[in-house]
């Protein structure tokens, strides 16, 4: 806290600055009483049980809490000017003595509050609404910090920031510094905020215990605790506030990350052992008679999985790569890997439909690896489902390919290897835990078309090992972006006629606009209904595809548009998890600036799958401003998924934009997702900690082991116990 600077009260810009002495020194602060930093917050001078219950509503029980209770913003009201200086459109600051002071009863009966304030420079009046107790504190002859901006037609300040000075400018909460704007509740003030925060620094900042131990601290540069928490309530300056931030940012993430590696090495632990042994010849057979050669991403990914399933302990890995980049051959000849070993592999998909094509699929692929595959969906006739069940529970070595009945069900698969799941949107955590009950631990591989920026990856699957495909195979069907503005819709309607016309099919999709599947389903309805009457599109069959129709319904429009009996689907986003129509060439999508970037690339990776060019259309909603249509424009630039995704995750946020919600991990509050450095450098320090001491049992890691098991319970727990 040494060295704060303030420029002296009353004397204008350019004074000469005054230094203050240390801490605690001249000032007539109360003597600082020291606390616990659990010690309950109706413990702090003049708070008492009733105030400590307003803090309760925002969950702020004890000091640590009120200490850990960051600001959401400053208010810069650190230039102090001359009362006669004062001017509107300015947050400035100015010390005078209170010369008239008086409460008064409005017309609409509220009782206000004026008062005068002088210097030698002039006076201003401050006007102070619905607060007629202050005339206890303002009183005439006061000494006075206020800080505000001048009315430009009153020429008064309204509802000032105001603090009265005794003294001492370091002591200054409310006024002329970075003011810290905390959340409130009903009840508690800001000035309430503040002084209950200063009171609980001044009585536990110094025992608060550093969860990032000692060495980890020093190694990467961090100051003390202590000082990161009194800069984040009230800086000193910029500087100090920005190592600050980074400091607490440094913590929360170093805490995910250290739960992330725990749960990692705890996976890892469980392995039952069924690691590879294959010569890996069955895999060489099929690679040499697929119809292409590898690309070198694929190559990569292939390796990397082959390395983690000769490893002891259970792989976790996603495989992340466009829709087309060439996921599935690679899942596949991991899967070979595992039946030439002797074990089993399974390949789920979300839906009945991708089931049936991801089989067609692998059955082309795998002839030449003589490997048999089988299916297995809820539509499975009962004596074939009992037929195949009963070879995977006698532990054949097959390739069994199912939705995720295959998991939930009572299917057994006693020599399961390898578990291979399409789409990590509709496979969460909770099912990847269900895999891991079934008693086996297999190899688990998780093919995601969600380019999902680095930096994300890193924070919420930093528990799991990332492969990604980045270029896509060659000599596949061109796609071309276009952003069309709604008055050339009649040119992309004659467009499409011209398209369906020569063979080709067309999505239109639909967003969802308003909350509710009432609304989703009326605007691909009314969409629908407008491009079948339409003159140029008569002629054709259109489908109809939204949440609200009921799954045999949907999947028979799917299957429809799959055979070419539709040639024109309408849909609202529900396609993004769809299928693979490779005589799809355009795809119109309205209101397109209603979507994420990342979701729009994913909705247009449903089309230029076969060899002919692809078409994808933009149409901005009637309300998108220039920015919406730069951001659209993005799409029409580049083709790389992970570009879009990283530019996506920069211009909107994380959000739940990547089902992050799903992670069961906890909101960050002052960490930026997006500051992948640091994001890095805690990793590393959390992947250092854990791997010298696992269960974090030394007494460096004492409280570090403590914060975790008080915040991410017993997942935790357990892996920690062990
Ligand atoms: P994804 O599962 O990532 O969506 P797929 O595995 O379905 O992608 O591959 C898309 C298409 O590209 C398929 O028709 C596949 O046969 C083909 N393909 C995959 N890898 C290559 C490659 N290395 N060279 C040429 N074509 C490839
Ligand atoms: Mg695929």
């Amino acid at each position: 806290m040494s060295g704060r600077e303030k420029q002296a009260p009353g004397v204008g810009v350019g004074a000469a600055r005054v230094r203050a002495g240390p801490p605690g020194g001249a000032s007539p602060a109360p003597a600082r009483r020291r606390l616990e930093p659990g010690t309950r917050i109706q413990f702090l001078p003049g708070i008492g049980p009733k105030r400590a219950q307003l803090f309760e509503r925002l969950e702020l029980v004890t000091l640590e809490h009120l200490m850990r209770h960051y600001p959401r913003a400053y208010l810069d009201a650190r230039r102090f000017v001359p009362i006669a200086a004062l001017r509107p459109g300015e947050l400035l600051t100015v010390s005078g003595t209170v010369r008239h002071a008086a409460a008064l009863r409005t017309r609409g009966g509220r009782a206000d509050f004026v008062a005068t304030l002088e210097d030698d420079s002039g006076t201003v009046g401050c006007y102070f609404f619905g607060q007629p107790f202050l005339a206890r504190t303002l009183k005439p002859g006061v000494r006075v910090v206020v800080s505000g901006e001048l009315d430009p037609i009153e020429r008064r300040l309204f509802n000032p920031l105001f603090e009265v000075f005794e003294g001492d400018l370091e002591e200054l909460l409310d006024v002329g510094r970075l003011v810290p704007v905390h959340p409130l509740t009903r009840g508690v003030t800001a000035r309430g905020m503040r002084r209950a925060v200063r009171l609980a620094l001044d009585a536990a900042a110094a025992a608060v215990a550093d969860p990032v131990p000692a060495e980890v601290a020093r190694a990467h540069g961090l100051g003390p605790l202590a000082e990161a928490l009194e800069q984040i309530h009230f800086p000193d300056d910029d500087a100090r506030l920005a190592t600050a931030r980074r400091r607490l940012a440094f913590e929360e993430l170093f805490l995910l990350q250290t739960v992330l590696e725990v749960r990692r090495r705890a996976l890892g632990e469980q392995g039952r052992g069924l690691s590879l042994t294959g010569s890996g010849a069955l895999v060489r057979r099929a690679i040499a008679a697929l119809p292409f050669t590898l690309t070198p991403d694929q190559a990569q990914a292939l390796e990397e999985i082959e390395a983690d399933l000769r490893a002891p302990r259970p792989m976790h890995r996603l495989l992340l790569g466009d829709v087309g980049s060439g996921k599935t051959v690679v899942a596949l000849l991991a899967a070979l890997h595992a039946i030439e070993g002797g074990l089993q592999a399974a390949f789920m998909a979300p839906t009945e439909i991708l089931v049936r094509q991801h089989a067609a699929t692998l059955a082309r692929l795998a002839v030449a690896a003589g490997v048999e595959i089988v299916t297995l969906t809820a539509a499975t006739p009962t004596a074939e489902r009992r037929a195949v069940a009963a070879r995977l529970q006698a532990g054949e070595p097959l390739l069994a390919v199912g939705t995720h009945a295959l998991l939930e069900e009572k299917v057994r698969m006693p020599r399961l290897g390898l578990a291979i799941v399409d789409e990590q949107h509709r496979f969460g955590v909770r099912q990847r835990a269900t895999l891991a009950h079934k008693g086996v631990i297999p190899d688990v591989l998780v093919l995601t078309a969600t380019p999902i920026p680095r930096s994300l990856a890193l924070a919420y699957y930093g528990d799991l090992e990332v492969s990604r495909l980045r270029a896509r195979p060659p000599g596949r069907g061109r796609l071309v972006t276009r952003i069309a503005g709604e008055q050339k819709f009649p040119q992309v309607i004659e467009f499409m006629a011209r398209e369906i016309g020569a063979g080709r099919q067309a999505f239109v999709v639909v967003p969802v606009i308003e909350e509710g599947a009432r609304v989703e389903h009326r605007a691909a309805e009314v969409e629908f209904e407008r491009l079948s009457q339409h003159p140029l599109l008569r002629g054709f069959r259109a489908g109809l595809l939204h949440g609200r129709l009921r799954p045999d319904a949907k999947q028979q429009v799917m299957e429809e548009f799959a055979s070419g009996a539709i040639q024109m689907l309408v849909a609202t986003s529900v396609v993004e998890v769809g299928v693979d129509v490779p005589n799809a060439s355009l795809m119109v999508i309205e209101n397109a600036d209603h979507f994420g970037l990342t979701q729009l690339h994913q909705l247009r990776g449903r089309v230029g799958r076969g060899e002919h060019r692809a078409v994808c259309v933009l149409v901005p909603g009637p309300g998108a401003g220039a920015l919406a249509r730069e951001r659209l424009e993005v799409l029409t630039r580049t083709d790389d998924g992970f570009a879009i995704a990283e530019e996506d995750l920069r211009l909107r946020g994380p959000g739940e934009l990547w089902g992050t919600r799903q992670s069961g991990l906890p909101r960050l509050r002052l960490a930026d997702l997006r500051d992948e450095p640091l994001l890095l450098e805690t990793q590393a320090a959390a992947r250092a900690a854990v791997q010298s001491d696992p269960r974090l049992a030394a007494p460096e890691h004492g409280m570090l082991r403590e914060t975790l098991l008080a915040r991410y319970s017993e997942p935790l727990a357990l892996a920690l116990a062990g």
